[in-house]
């Protein structure tokens, strides 16, 4: 399997796929199971943007940096 890198975040992709289809797929299991996946959409929505921040103006990826810090420091994970 040809392996490609995403050229925001450097991370490993499968052929054809961006990091936003696999953002997109977690969204759904996110939303198809609110107390599994879902309990934590907010750790995976911030992670994705910080990885991504072109998504972001730059004071809304400060604001998403606090929020992440906030919510480990705190261990808000749910
Ligand atoms: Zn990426």
């Amino acid at each position: 399997m040809d392996m490609q890198r995403c050229a925001e975040c450097g991370g490993r992709l499968e052929e054809g796929k961006t990091c936003n289809d696999y953002f997109q797929q977690m969204l759904i299991w996110d939303f198809e199971d609110f107390t599994g996946a879902g309990a934590v959409h907010h750790l995976t929505v911030l992670c994705y943007h910080v990885q991504h921040p072109a998504t972001y103006s730059k004071k809304g990826l400060e604001d998403a940096k606090a929020f992440l810090t906030e919510f480990v420091a705190k261990k808000r994970f749910f």
